[in-house]
């Protein structure tokens, strides 16, 4: 398959653009704030959001309909990466997770309704949203079948009972994307249904915010309790029973966007090892002169690089209307990885500096750790690569046998 790899002079504009704004305004704010959006409030997002639209780099994802550029897959990856430079670039353009897959699903689904009623103001920036998939052992996880919160039936809607763990950005979140079996039992394949369930709706409440080593998301990572929680038919997203489908065109997307911004970080921190490379002295030198370091600079590079590719393939499936389920689990258990690895090099370059809050690189380390487990963990994905690549090799005796045979 042929990927073209010069974007087009739009997307490269933009991606300039977006480039200049993330180090003038959310390169600023991040320092100051040592990377934790949270510590900015609602007020910081806004701001964040207001410089954005006024640099015309706002919501380069979502269609124009909704105020957005429209950018395909392949387009993101430039722009997502640029904005990834920095923590907070990605809350200023509205592409922070879990916002970004969020509108991404909506607008692939949402009936014309829902689409003004929840796309249009989470687009624009006017509200928060979150995505309520995981729950605590030994509901769903790794495993997405396994999923025990349930809707049922009631005289004009449904009745939402369970518990969510990990949801991020639910404190001040306007509403929630609920999964929910409706028919079927934990461990079956089908019988999920999407809710759009809005904030301070009875029953549903946050029962904490669980510390955790990362705190670069707004909102945090949350419990979630839904006792009784009753919503109308309209609050369905899609199709009764289709949730898990709707999972995946949700999924695939998001865990490349995820590896767009990390790239960016993974960039970032290479920048800062490079510059302490080239000033620092010792035993006569650069540190940048010294073999070993220019090793760990080159791995660096070649994981940088690898990564880009990775995700570009993905990106070309996808736009192409392909599912991208076997590119996008490699890509993101390469990228997940190689960022890991990025960051870690870059702090050991930098050695007791790197560990300290005189530099990012510390925060970048504890951001990235989380990107093995979430969007599926390597383990999985390492899973599911391999039961594909098993699953063509049995096909394709299958197939000769049927040719030989016949
Ligand atoms: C920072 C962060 C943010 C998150 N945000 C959200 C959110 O907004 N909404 C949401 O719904 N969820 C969210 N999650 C949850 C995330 O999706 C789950 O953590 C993930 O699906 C893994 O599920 P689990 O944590 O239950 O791990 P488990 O399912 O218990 O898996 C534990 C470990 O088992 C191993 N494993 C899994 N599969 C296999 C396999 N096939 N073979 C061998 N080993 C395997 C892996 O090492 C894995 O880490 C978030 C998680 C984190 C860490």
């Amino acid at each position: 398959m042929t990927i073209d790899l010069n974007a087009d002079p739009r997307v490269a504009d933009l991606a300039a653009r977006t480039a200049a704004f993330v180090r003038a305004v959310a390169v600023p704010e991040e320092e100051r704030l040592s990377g934790v959006a949270g510590a900015g409030g609602e007020e910081l997002r806004h701001h964040l959001q207001q410089a954005a639209r006024t640099a015309g780099v706002f919501a380069p994802h979502v269609s124009s309909e909704y105020g957005g550029h429209g950018l395909d897959m392949r387009g993101r990856a430039v722009v997502f990466e640029e904005a990834g430079w920095s923590l907070f670039g990605p809350l200023a353009l509205n592409i922070a997770a879990p916002d970004e897959g969020n509108m991404h699903l909506l607008e692939a689904v949402a009936t014309a309704e829902q689409k003004e009623k929840y796309l249009r103001p989470l687009a624009e920036g006017a509200v928060r949203s979150c995505f309520a998939m995981t729950e605590p052992a030994p509901g769903a996880g790794s495993d997405p079948a396994a999923l025990a919160t349930v809707a049922t039936p009631t005289a004009g809607g449904w009745l939402v009972n369970g518990r969510k763990w990990f949801i991020t950005g639910a404190d001040g979140a306007a509403y929630t994307i609920c999964m929910a079996r409706t028919s079927g039992q934990p461990g079956d394949r089908g019988g999920a249904t999407m809710f759009l369930i809005d904030a301070g709706t009875p029953g549903m409440r946050i029962t904490r915010h669980i510390e955790t080593l990362d705190e670069g998301f707004f909102g945090g990572h949350c419990e979630l309790e839904f006792d009784d929680v009753f919503v109308t038919e309209d609050a369905v997203l899609g199709e009764v029973d289709k949730g898990f489908e709707y999972a995946q065109v949700r999924l695939a997307p998001a865990r490349l966007t995820h590896c767009m911004r990390w790239l960016g970080i993974a960039r970032r921190a290479q920048e800062i090892a490079v510059t302490r490379a080239s000033e620092r002295e010792m035993f006569g030198s650069r540190l940048g002169d010294l073999g070993m370091v220019q090793a760990m600079i080159a791995d660096s590079e070649i994981d940088i690089a690898a990564s880009r590719l990775l995700i570009l393939q993905a990106c070309a499936e996808l736009d192409q209307g392909r599912s991208a389920a076997q590119s996008s689990s490699i890509a993101k258990t390469f990228v997940a990885e190689a960022v890991g690895r990025v960051v870690d090099r870059s702090l050991q370059i930098c050695g007791a500096l790197g560990i300290s809050g005189d530099v990012l690189l510390s925060r970048y380390y504890r951001e990235v750790r989380p990107f093995r487990i979430y969007d599926g963990s390597s383990e999985t994905h390492r899973w599911a690569i391999a039961k594909r690549r098993l699953r063509e090799s049995v096909l394709a005796v299958e197939s000769e046998k049927v040719s030989v045979g016949g």
